[in-house]
This record gives structure tokens, sequence and C-alpha cells, in this order.
């Protein structure tokens, strides 16, 4: 067995904002340290995050990577274990949205959409599992679902399916992974105040002839039980609990955090 570890680490993809943001301080304030990881474009983002965490008395690193690409993917899990040490929570968040018909979606855009929400995932939640399982002492794997991947959004179809292909790569990974005491579960938020909202906001406005910040007020009206869009806090309070002792039963499931829109 793998001798005590000192403190525990954690990687959250797509952490430079947004849902990936709140989680990586969530888990500091947990006692975790964070490997923090978005794309190159997203420097600056990822390196206000890491020092975010270090004030709050933890160690971070942020890397720099593309979660479609597995061998960038696999550097990172090694750049995080040699740094912070041995790794005992992935949360595979990174994500992309696209607002657009079904029959004006080119290849081009369901192959990205794919290769990140969905290799992306795959891949996160592989090199994670082949490093928890090298480490013999077991783990938690986490992955961003939506509530698309219970009822589509039209105009978001692919991205759906995506999300539906996330739903099911945690319930597969979950059978696999049990023996080896990896537990691996997803969240499914719903309409969530970020960046990714905003460009949705703004481009089902563009088909539906609606002003900025109609769309997502009208939605969060109508759909959402408790009333109020989502901040990422409400997510990152779930992922504290998937990620924390108080969840080491749960595994294989797809956890809603909607104020209400869908019912599973
Ligand atoms: P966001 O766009 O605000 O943040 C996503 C982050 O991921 C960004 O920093 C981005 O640079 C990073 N990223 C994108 N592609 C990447 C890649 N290939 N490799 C590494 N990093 C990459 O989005 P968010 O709203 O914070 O969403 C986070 C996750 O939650 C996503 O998977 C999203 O699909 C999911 N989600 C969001 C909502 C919502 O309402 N915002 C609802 C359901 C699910």
């Amino acid at each position: 067995m793998a001798s005590e570890q000192k403190s525990k680490t954690a990687i959250v993809t797509g952490s430079g904002r947004g849902i990936g943001k709140s989680i990586a301080l969530r888990l500091a304030d947990d006692g975790y340290d964070i490997c923090v990881n978005d794309v190159p474009s997203n420097q600056s983002d990822a390196d206000s995050v890491v020092k975010e965490i270090e004030s709050k008395g933890r160690k971070a690193i942020s890397v720099l990577a593309d979660v479609s690409n597995l061998s960038e993917v696999e550097k990172m899990v090694q750049t995080s274990v040699d740094k912070l040490g041995p790794l005992n929570i992935m949360v595979a968040n990174a994500g992309i949205a696209q607002v657009k018909p079904l029959l004006d979606l080119t290849e081009e855009d369901f192959r990205r959409m794919f290769e990140v929400n969905v290799y992306g995932v795959f891949n996160c939640y592989s090199a994670a599992a082949r490093q928890m399982i090298k480490q013999e002492s077991g783990g938690k794997i986490l992955g961003a679902a939506s509530i698309v991947a219970f009822k589509p959004f039209p105009m978001l179809s692919h991205y759906s399916a995506s999300k539906w292909a996330v739903r099911g790569l945690t319930q597969a990974f979950a059978m696999e992974m049990a023996r080896h005491k990896i537990t691996v579960n997803a969240y499914a938020p719903g309409i969530v105040g970020t960046a990714m909202w905003d460009l949705i906001d703004e481009k089902l406005g563009e088909l539906t002839g609606a002003k900025k910040g109609d769309t997502i007020k009208k939605y969060s009206g109508e759909l959402i039980a408790l009333g109020r869009t989502s901040v990422p806090e409400d997510v990152s309070k779930v992922v504290g609990f998937l990620a924390g002792p108080d969840s080491e039963y749960v595994t294989g499931q797809t956890i809603v955090v909607d104020g209400g829109i869908i019912f599973t």
C-alpha cells in the first residue's frame, strides 16, 4: 500500500474561470492542493486562480493543456504528481458549448464538440485512473455532464449528445474502476451564469431575436423551480460532497444540481 500522504491533491480541468474555478477554490478550502488546468489562451486566469489558492495556504500549480489531447493530459497528470504528490481526485470539468440548428452543424463542429467534451473526459478519466491504480489507494474521478445529458436543449444538440456520452462513460468507468476502489461520478448543472451561458444567451438571441440577457432570464424564470439562475458555487458545493468522504458509497451517478429543472 502507498505510504501515508501528507496532503491530498486534485486536478480540476478548465479551472481558470467559471464552474471549474469555483470547484478548485472549494477543494482548496477542503484541504486539497490543486493542479489548475486551462488552455494556453487562459493562462492569466489560471495563474490568478493559483494565487488565490496559495493565499488560502494551500499549494497550487497551473498546467496548460488541451484536454482533447491525450499526451498533454498524461503530462499534466505526471506534472501534478511530481510537483504536488499522489493524485486523489480528478475533476474533468473542461467543456465547450455551441449553439446551432442541427441541420447547420458541420462535421468540424461535431468533431470539435466531441474532441473536447467526450475525448477530453475520456482522456482525463483514463489518465487519472491509471495513476490511481498505480498508487493502490483508490481515488475519486468526477466529470462535468449537464441537465442536457437527460433532456437535450434544442439548438444545442451536439453539445447535448456529448453530455449524454459523459453520463455513459461515467457509468462504464464506475463499473470497471470499482475493484480499484475508485469511484466515478458526474455532476449535471442546469443554467449557470458563466461565460458559457453568456455565449449561449447571445447565440440563442441571434436565432430568436431576443435581446442580450433576455434568454437566460426567460429560461431561469420559466424553467427553474427555485426561481433563480445558478451560480458556480451551487455546483462546487455538490462537487465538494462528491469529492469528499461522505460520498464514498456513491458511484456511477450523474447528480443533477439545477434548482429543479429536470427530475431524475
Ligand atoms: P466556461 O466556458 O466558463 O469555462 C470552461 C473552462 O474550460 C474555460 O476556462 C475554458 O478555457 C476551459 N477549456 C475549454 N476547452 C478546454 C480544453 N480543450 N482543455 C482545457 N480547458 C478547456 O464554462 P463553465 O460554465 O464554467 O462550464 C464548466 C463545465 O460545466 C463544462 O463542461 C460545461 O459544459 C459544464 N456545464 C455548464 C453549465 C452552465 O450553465 N454554465 C451547465 C451544465 C454543464
